[in-house]
This record gives C-alpha cells, structure tokens and sequence, in this order.
C-alpha cells in the first residue's frame, strides 16, 4: 500500500484529500502544520508526499528541504496562484512536481500516479518516441518523418535531459546548470533560443509545441 502524507492547513481540502486519496487505495496521513508534518513524517515515513506551500508554521518550502534532508519521496507541492517564485524555491529544494490552487481532484491523482511511476527504478529504455520525433539515446540519434535531424552539442544535451525525465517539470536553473553549468544559472535566454531552434527542428508545430512544453517563468516539462 503507498502512503501518501498531505500536508495542508485548509481543513475542507484536506477532508476532501483524504477521502479521495483512501478511496483508490493509498494509505493517507495527513497533517495540518509543518511541525506535525515532519514529526508524522519521521514516524512513518511516506512514499510521497503532498504538501501545501502556506502553512500556519512554517513555509512549506522549509518541509521539502526538511524531508529532502533524509527521503527520496517524491514531492508534490500546492501553491497559490500567482506564487511562481514559491514554485521555484520548492523545487529547487527538492520536490518534484507543483499544482496550482484550485485544482480538480483528478489532476491532483494524475501528478500523483505520474510522480510515483517516475520514481520507480529507470528501466534503461533508450529509445524516446512521439509522434513527431524518436530519439535514440544510445546511438545520439534524433529522426521525424522528413529523417534524420542534425542537433548541435548544446541541443543535445538539453534535449537528452527533457527526455530522460519524460512529464517531469526541470527548472530554468536545473537545465541551465546541467548544460552549460552552475555561472550560468540565470542566463534563461539561452534555454529560450536552443528550445525555440530544437522545437523548430523536432516539432511538428514549432510555434504550438507539443513535446517540449515551456512552464511560463519556471521550467520546461517533456510530454511524450
Ligand atoms: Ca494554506
């Protein structure tokens, strides 16, 4: 059974979480302020957890740096609309995934399933398909159906991280640091101009991408 940790301090949505979540199966603790959350964490310790970013206590912030001291759960955070900046610190801390406020009950349980498959173990597929582009990992070999696309080095690597982490958010920073490294974490235009030129070359509407997704002012997310 998954255990699932909400941490939330509106007492409604957290009824309504728990409820939600028992009801397919999870095993569900909750907890309506930071210094519980991480306590009931230490306890029993979760397979995942859900953690709302305005806490009473503390910031919610705080409890992924916290949990990320000593869990590799995955983390999902809840933030208010308008709090981009939150996003960011949250998942530069550690977690793994964000929603905003309000949000359906069945978006909430999508991240969910799609989080908890993303930690399971990589199975070392490494071949990425869509359909308007494969992407051979192994042979560094890009193809749609006009045939085979010439990448660049820095193109590569950019798109070698997205698609390794298929649906998963990766921050401005995370690429920037992992492909041109950590002096030029700020410099956000040049991950606008290398997707613009891999989007042109791979999509097959460039100016509506489908596979590599911008999340305006925090990251970029690859759909297969
Ligand atoms: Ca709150």
């Amino acid at each position: 059974m998954t255990r699932v940790l909400i941490i939330e301090d509106d007492t409604q949505l957290l009824k309504a979480l728990r409820i939600n979540l028992s009801a397919r199966g999870y095993q569900v603790l909750t907890a309506a302020d930071g210094a519980t959350a991480l306590a009931t964490a230490s306890r029993n310790p979760p397979d995942l957890a859900v953690i709302d970013l305005g806490l009473p206590d503390m910031h919610g912030v705080a409890i992924v740096e916290g949990l990320r001291g000593w869990s590799t759960a995955p983390i999902i955070v809840l933030s208010a609309r308008h709090a981009e900046a939150d996003k960011v610190d949250a998942l530069d801390a550690g977690a793994d995934d964000y929603i905003t406020k309000p949000f359906g009950m069945d978006e909430l349980l999508a991240r969910i399933r799609a989080t908890l498959r993303r930690s399971a173990p990589p199975t070392g597929v490494p071949t990425v398909h869509t359909e308007s582009f494969t992407i051979d990992l192994a042979a560094k070999r890009a193809t749609t159906s006009a045939g085979d696309v010439r990448l660049t080095p820095t193109e590569w690597h950019l798109l070698e991280v997205l698609v390794r982490h298929p649906d998963r958010l990766i921050t401005q920073k995370d690429l920037l640091r992992e492909v041109w490294g950590p002096a030029y974490d700020t410099e956000t235009n040049y991950l606008r101009v290398h997707l613009a030129n891999l989007r042109r070359k791979l999509e097959r509407n460039p100016s509506q991408p489908r596979h590599l997704v911008t999340e305006p002012g925090i990251g970029y997310r690859f759909t297969p």
